[in-house]
Parts: structure tokens; C-alpha cells; sequence
């Protein structure tokens, strides 16, 4: 786990001092007057003299008197705005991230200024994550090449506390993303399903996070029909054979917060039966972010071990293949709640391998009157075309009288990781209202989700009724990551976000 550490400073004149081990200042504020260090602003000033780019653009230039004898300064630009939030010292942190590590920068000094102002209470955080963002590298890469040439900055220096959390915490969450982003990330054969199992063992060895994992196909298919409906065309081929991930955490004391999370991990998804064609396909090794998510999640909480919470999170890893064996269109397959589900569409596949795991999850959680369940997938374009580059968050009646999307949706703002809360409405449930008596649920239509009214929306009714949770009174919120899980919407070559991560993190932990 090759991610910097912080070093919290509590002296920042012997931290500038021109001896102290640090090899650049990197300095993030609105503008030069931000700057609170008066040393650091003459700096700046001067600079100002022979470069006009000072407050627009991230840059790098010497200087005597810090340590390293360089600044990078970042700044934000205008903060005051309503629509300003925490992703302006996220974002420019990730591109200064960039110049630092191609400038040979490997033990930075970052100071941070932010508005005395609610929404950036967490602007040293987001500075810290930002970096981070910008820093890591595809596991891919890690694995060719030099990790510690591809990844150079080993620590960061954070001036005093670190916000409202602590750098333990901090270190926690980059830990958590980590995972998140190389589950995500990675090319489909290198993280097919058992791949995908190995890495969740192997992040969470030895910790509080207890993982278990189903690999015997005939107890998936008996277990989990819809969800091996999906896995039936990779059966044949041993490396993609699909897997269930159980992961439990259970923190000490009472337990205030008992959350039941179900990842959406398509490995590859070819469409299946209803290919994707025209060139659609390719990014489609990233059908695994909200698994991914899931994943990040429960590495945080094994670095933390935080007290009051309980999570028992499961994840469908399973490749969405084309071959003699695939599911079709039509198929009729009785979901494990026992719902006969009509097919509509191969390629919606998501929401059949994350029913079953919901109903597995309901089972887990009977008895426990504070459970609450999320989903968390990539699982419709339509989210990205109604919300762009925001997580989706819908909810089902329990979930709305308790705020509880509303509260998770005001803590991703607050860590640089929003979304947009969506209703679900009476016409979602039509929509996959069964036709005949031959079935009792329709999965998908048959058009592309962003060319379809209420297209995020509409999934989360089927998901409710194939999974037997509209027959419970659990709170239920479904997180649609497709517009956010990826850098710039590039889902072939952005750099995975880790979307959802720290909205749950600020919100639970
Ligand atoms: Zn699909």
C-alpha cells in the first residue's frame, strides 16, 4: 500500500525552515492575498512580478528560503459563490499532485488556506485526497513498472489537525479509496471475478473485517439464480467463473449505525446475449465500481476500527459474458425472494446480481431493527445523462422519512463526493409491472437507459420487488455511480473515483 503518509506538523516555522526535510512547499489557497504565511506570501508576490498565471494555474518555481527551495502554488479560483464547494481544493490539489510527482518532488510540505466558511471545514481532508487522487497509478502499471519511481511522493506534511478528522482517519479513507480504485481500475482478466476475490482477502487479511467467499457454481446457481443467469456464459471458462464476497465488520459497544451494502461487480460486461456493439464495450471492465466502492469501504473500516457501527457488506463479482450458455431476452428465472422475473434486456444485468445479494442481506439482517441497506453500482447511463458527474441517490419510503439520502447526499458535499437525490415514483413501479401471468416482474425495456424517462430511477422499483425488500420496513437508498465512478465520464480511461466512499465515511464514520 504505497499511498503517502502525513505527517501532521504542529511547528510551522521549523517545518519552513530552509534545513527542515522537506523537498517543496505546496501551498493551496483562492488566491496569493489568501495565504496566510506571511513568508510564503512575499514569495508569491514576487513571483506575481514576472508571471501573470499566478492565480490562474497551478505552478512550480524556486525560492531560496523554503525548504527544497520550491514552491507549487495551487490555487482555487473564486470560493464565495453558492455553487463553489470542497471539489475546488480537490481538484486542484489532484493537479498539483501531478506536477509535484513529474517535477521529482517526494516528501512535500502542504499548507492549506480555506474560508472560514461550513463548507470547506474539510479542506486540508480534501487537499490530502485530491493529491492522492492524482498520485496513484493503475495497478497495471504498479505491476510493470517501478512502483516507487510511478508513484515518488512517500509523505506529505499537513499543517496542525487535520479538519474534523483525525490523520489516522484521513490515512483510513485513502486506504479505503486505494482499494476501491485498483478494484475498479484493472483490466478484466487480472481482476475477473476470482481475481477480484483474491484482492478483497488479501486487503483485508488478518483485519477486523471478516470476508468469506462462494466460489462452487452449483450453489451460486441454487443461491443466487438471477445472479448466476448472468454468470452462465463464463462458467465455461475456469478464470471467469463468478464469486459472492461477504465482508463483516463489527465495531465495538452499542451499535448505533448497522448498514447492509450490496456491490454491483460486473467484471466485464459485454451486454451478453444483447451485445454491446458499435463500440460500446470498451471501459466496460469498470462495470465493477460500485463492488469496488463497497470494497474501499470495508478496507476503511478495517484501518479505523471504529466503534457504535456494524456493516455487513456483499459483493456479486460475476462477468457479463456472450457464448452458447448466455441468458437471453424472454427467460423467465425466479429471483431468490422468490419473484418470477421476466428478462427484458441481457445487458441490464447489474440489477439481477444485485437482487439476490439484497435478499441474501435481508435474511442476514432479520432482527436487526437498525439496518439499513444501500446499493452501490454503476448501473445505468441514464444517471449520468440526468445528473452528470454525480452519484445518484434513490430512496425508498422508510429511507425518505428518515432523511437518509438527504444526510448522505449533505456529507458528500462536504467531501468533495456529491450526489443528487432522485424520487422514486409510482411510474417506476409500472414500468416493470409483469405483463401476463407468466411472470411477476419485468427486468429492463429495450432501449438504451439514457434515452429512457426515469431511467436511474426505475431500476431501484425492480430492485425493491425482485429482492423482497418492498416486503420489509428496512430503509433503502440505491447509489447509482455511472456518471461518477470515473474521471471526466471516461469509464475506458479515467482514473476511477472511488465515488460514494466518502459520502458513506462522512456520514457513518
Ligand atoms: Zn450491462
Amino acid at each position: 500500500m504505497a499511498f503517502p503518509k502525513i505527517t501532521v506538523i504542529d511547528d510551522l516555522s521549523s517545518a519552513l525552515s530552509a534545513s527542515a526535510k522537506w523537498d517543496a512547499v505546496i501551498v493551496v489557497a483562492a488566491d496569493c492575498n489568501a495565504v496566510s504565511e506571511p513568508a510564503i506570501q512575499a514569495a508569491l508576490n514576487a513571483h506575481q512580478q514576472i508571471d501573470a498565471r499566478i492565480n490562474s494555474e497551478v505552478l512550480l518555481f524556486s525560492n531560496e528560503q523554503v525548504p527544497g527551495k520550491r514552491i507549487i502554488f495551487a490555487p482555487t479560483g473564486q470560493l464565495s459563490r453558492y455553487y463553489d464547494d470542497v471539489r475546488r481544493f480537490f481538484d486542484v490539489a489532484n493537479q498539483a499532485a501531478k506536477l509535484a510527482a513529474s517535477a521529482g518532488v517526494k516528501q512535500p510540505l502542504v499548507l492549506v488556506d480555506a474560508p472560514d466558511d461550513e463548507r470547506f471545514k474539510n479542506a486540508v481532508s480534501a487537499v490530502y485526497l485530491g493529491l492522492t487522487q492524482g498520485l496513484w497509478q493503475p495497478l497495471e502499471a504498479r505491476m510493470a513498472l517501478d512502483e516507487s519511481e510511478l508513484e515518488p511522493i512517500t509523505e506529505i506534511g499537513l499543517l496542525g489537525s487535520t479538519d474534523s478528522v483525525s490523520a489516522k482517519w484521513l490515512m483510513a479513507a485513502e486506504a479505503g479509496k486505494r482499494v476501491a480504485r485498483d478494484l475498479c481500475g484493472t483490466e478484466p482478466e487480472r481482476m475477473a471475478p476470482p481475481g477480484f476475490a483474491d484482492y478483497c482477502v488479501e486487503a483485508l487479511a488478518g483485519s477486523a473485517v471478516k470476508v468469506e467467499v462462494i466460489s462452487d457454481q452449483r450453489q451460486l446457481e441454487r443461491q443466487y439464480p438471477l445472479l448466476f443467469a448472468v454468470a452462465r456464459a463464463s462458467e465455461a471458462v475456469e478464470r471467469h467463473q463468478a464469486r459472492v464476497i461477504t465482508m463483516t465488520y463489527e465495531g465495538k459497544g452499542p451499535i448505533e449505525h448497522s448498514l447492509y451494502l450490496a456491490g454491483k461487480g460486473i467484471t466485464y460486461d459485454t451486454g451478453g446475449a444483447d451485445l454491446k456493439v458499435n463500440g460500446h464495450m470498451a471501459g466496460m471492465s469498470r462495470d465493477k465500481g460500485g463492488a469496488a466502492t463497497v470494497a474501499g469501504f470495508m478496507k476503511m473500516l478495517a484501518q479505523l476500527q471504529p466503534e457504535g457501527i456494524k456493516v455487513v457488506a456483499e459483493i456479486g463479482a460475476v462477468r457479463n459474458s456472450i457464448g452458447a450458455d448466455a441468458f437471453v431476452a424472454d427467460e423467465i428465472i425466479t429471483s431468490r425472494a422468490g419473484v418470477r422475473v421476466r428478462i427484458g434486456n441481457t445487458d441490464a444485468e447489474g440489477r439481477l446480481v444485485l437482487s439476490d445479494v439484497l435478499t441474501h442481506l435481508i435474511e442476514l439482517a432479520e432482527n436487526d431493527d437498525k439496518a439499513e441497506f444501500f446499493s452501490v453500482a454503476t448501473l445505468t447511463g441514464h444517471a449520468a445523462r440526468a445528473v452528470g458527474p454525480y452519484t445518484a441517490l434513490v430512496e425508498n419510503g422508510v429511507a425518505r422519512t428518515k432523511d437518509s439520502a438527504k444526510m448522505l447526499s449533505a456529507a458528500g458535499d462536504l467531501w468533495a463526493d456529491p450526489a443528487e437525490v432522485s424520487r422514486s415514483r409510482r411510474e417506476d413501479f409500472d414500468f416493470v409491472r409483469p405483463r401476463t401471468k407468466a411472470d411477476d416482474l419485468l427486468s429492463s425495456n429495450n432501449a438504451a437507459s439514457a434515452v429512457t424517462a426515469r431511467g436511474h430511477q426505475f431500476p431501484m422499483a425492480f430492485l425493491q420487488i425482485s429482492s423482497g425488500l418492498d416486503k420489509t420496513s428496512h430503509a433503502y437508498t440505491h447509489v447509482d455511480i455511472a456518471g461518477s465512478g470515473v474521471e471526466g465520464g471516461d469509464w475506458q480511461h479515467g482514473k476511477p473515483t472511488a465515488a460514494g466512499l466518502m459520502m458513506l465515511a462522512g456520514r457513518y464514520l
